[in-house]
C-alpha cells in the first residue's frame, strides 16, 4: 500500500493527493514565504511532481524572481486564496507543498531551516535545527 496524503484549501475547491512519501520536509523563513503564508515561515513537504496529483479546482499561480534570482511560482486557491504549492523554475519536477494545507499536517517533521537571516524576532526556531541563513545550496 502506497501512502496517500490529502489535502485540499479553506474553501475545498482545490483537492489533491501525494502518493508517496515526501523527499523532504523544511522551513523557509524568507520575507517572501512570510508574506505567502502570513505567518513567519513555509512549513514545506517536498515532492516529485509525479507524485502529486490534482484531484479537483484549478490552483491560481502567482510568478516572481525569488531573491536568489530564481523564477518562482506559488499556487492558491482561485476563490479562498489558501497557498497550495511552490515550485522553482530551476527545479520544476518538485512541488513544495505548504504543509497546513494538508489534511492532517501532524506529519510533519522538518530537517532544516532556511533563510534563517530574516527571521522574524518573534518566530521561534528550534535549538535542535539545521539552520542556512540562506539558501542550503549556499
Ligand atoms: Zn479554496
Ligand atoms: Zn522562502
Amino acid at each position: 500500500m502506497e501512502p496517500i496524503y490529502t489535502g485540499g484549501c479553506a474553501c475545498g475547491v482545490v483537492r489533491f493527493e501525494m502518493v508517496q512519501d515526501p523527499i523532504d520536509m523544511s522551513n523557509c523563513h524568507c520575507r517572501d514565504c512570510q508574506r505567502a503564508t502570513g505567518g513567519p515561515y513555509f512549513p514545506s513537504v517536498i515532492c516529485k511532481v509525479s507524485d502529486f496529483n490534482l484531484l479537483q479546482g484549478t490552483p491560481s499561480w502567482f510568478e516572481k524572481m525569488s531573491d536568489g534570482r530564481e523564477r518562482v511560482g506559488r499556487s492558491f486557491c482561485p476563490d479562498c486564496g489558501s497557498p497550495l504549492m511552490f515550485v522553482n523554475a530551476v527545479k520544476d519536477d518538485i512541488y513544495a507543498i505548504y504543509a497546513s494545507a494538508f489534511d492532517d499536517p501532524s506529519f510533519f517533521k522538518p530537517s532544516i531551516d532556511i533563510y534563517t537571516a530574516s527571521a522574524q524576532p518573534w518566530d521561534h526556531i528550534s535549538p535542535d535545527a539545521k539552520c542556512y541563513a540562506r539558501s542550503s545550496r549556499e
